[in-house]
């Protein structure tokens, strides 16, 4: 008997170990994700995204995540111009963290993208050799890593702002339950985008502007414009090459906190396309720049960067570019939420004339006030909230037409269920195909 029941438990564990060898060989242990690498290389600063989507779904339609992102340590790549090896560097430490996040074995099917944006359409404007030389640098030490290297390149502001709606819309599962879709309002440091499903929408109107998508068998007609040189960044350069036009040695800034008080160098503070050609012929090296904090009149110096005069559309935003009114409600994220989430107006509950309020107090705070109430927060940052804050406003409101009403349907956000809101997602999700245009539900329309 004893021997039965042994010759019966070597049996068993024979049969279980068979089966469980069999299946390891049709279904490898760490075959549950698949992966995708996208870089932003932004003005300011290059983040790197790790998305991740289910690996047995049929088509990859499973639903992607962000898995993981990494900030590149210094400046945007193409601060980089005069040093473009410097560029390649340093995206290291965040691609080795790539090698580590993604499962050794997945490295060599993992595509992995570069999307430069305005930064470097700035650069691409202003010397094209230099542009080249940082995309080389990028090529190469991108391609040292085990990935599947799929190419740098640096994004039309079209692409950027449509790409930006995919996201949010894919992320809020908008687009396969054929929802009413959100505005993407995208605010980086050289450029800002605005993309929306207008209520009526004649596209003929300026076709530049107008995307049409077919995404799990729904038709979308997303208006989008990016402007370049309307990031918070340049757009203070803009602000204070109004104010410094004659050439002066000092200037009282209605956008920066009273007591606000430093030295600027105007060949620095010039050296962008977006305000070059304005530079006095005469000017001092240096000019003091001082805060003065007042919102009302800061405003004042904002609107000087909109030219509301020409129009040759049924309706603009400014510049005389064509905006049809805005329409639903609208996420809004990078730099809107960065100076949003600093102020504290991120709640959803406030109104535009509370926010008004509460910025026009904040500006009007004296500068060693505010240090000593955000001793932690890196100065350049902080000087600056002010100004953004400001130019949010007048941007949303002025600018684009957001009025009480629509204005309360603008939420600011960084992430919608853990993932970023930006560019990157919508861009690999159309590079890797991973929205169909038709769905299994919604077969495509017979042939007539
Ligand atoms: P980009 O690098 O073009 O994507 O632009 C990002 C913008 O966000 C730049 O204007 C940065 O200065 C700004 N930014 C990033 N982090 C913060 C922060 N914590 N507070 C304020 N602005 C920020």
């Amino acid at each position: 008997k004893p021997l039965t029941i042994i010759i019966t438990v070597i049996g068993v564990i024979a049969i279980v170990a068979l089966v469980t060898v069999a299946g390891l060989q049709n279904r490898p242990v760490f075959q549950k994700y698949k992966y995708g690498i996208v870089l932003d290389a932004g003005s300011s600063h290059t983040a790197l995204y790790i998305y991740k989507w289910p690996a047995e779904k049929d088509n990859n339609t499973g639903r992607i995540e962000q898995k993981h992102s990494c900030k590149v340590k210094g400046k945007g790549i193409s601060s980089y111009a005069a040093v473009p090896e410097k560029a390649g560097t340093s995206l290291t430490e965040c691609m080795q963290e790539a090698e580590m996040q993604v499962p050794a074995w997945r490295h060599q099917e993992t595509p992995l993208y570069l999307g430069a944006t305005a930064g470097m359409r700035l650069l691409n404007m202003e010397n094209k050799v230099a542009s080249d030389k940082v995309f080389e640098a990028v090529e190469k030490a991108l391609q040292r890593f085990p990935f599947s290297y799929q190419g740098a390149r640096i994004l039309s502001g079209q692409e950027e702002g449509a790409f930006g709606w995919v996201t949010v819309n894919y992320l809020d599962d908008r687009l396969k339950q054929g929802l009413q879709t959100t505005g993407a309002l995208d605010l980086g440091g050289a450029s800002t985008q605005i993309s929306f499903v207008p209520h009526e929408y004649d596209i003929s109107e300026s076709p530049s502007n107008a995307v049409a998508f077919q995404l799990y068998g729904n038709y979308y007609n997303l208006y989008t414009h990016s402007f370049l040189c309307y990031g918070k960044d340049q757009a203070l350069r803009m602000a204070l090459a109004h104010q410094t036009r004659s050439g002066p040695i000092a200037i009282s800034d209605p956008c920066f906190h009273p007591d606000y008080s430093v030295t600027r160098n105007y060949n620095t503070l010039y050296d962008s396309p977006c305000v070059s050609e304005r530079k006095p012929k005469v000017a001092p090296l240096n000019f003091t720049h001082t805060g003065e904090g007042n919102f009302l009149q800061c405003q004042e110096v904002i609107r000087s960067l909109f030219n509301f005069k020409s129009c040759k559309y049924s309706k603009c935003s400014f510049n005389g570019i064509f905006q049809p009114p805005v329409q639903g409600s609208f996420g809004a994220f990078s730099a809107y939420y960065f100076v949003m989430n600093f102020l504290n107006l991120t709640d959803g509950s406030m109104s535009l004339e509370t926010i008004t309020n509460y910025v026009a107090n904040y500006c009007s705070t004296p500068w060693d006030q505010i240090k000593k109430v955000y001793p932690d927060i890196n100065e350049k940052y902080l000087a600056e909230y002010c100004f953004s804050g400001t130019y949010i406003l007048t941007l949303l409101t002025e600018g684009y037409n957001f009025n009480t009403e629509t204005f309360s349907k603008i939420k600011f956000i960084k992430e919608i269920k853990g993932s970023d809101a930006g560019w990157t997602l919508g861009y690999m999700l159309n590079l890797t195909n991973m929205i169909p245009a038709e769905t299994k539900d919604s077969p495509p329309l017979p042939h007539a």
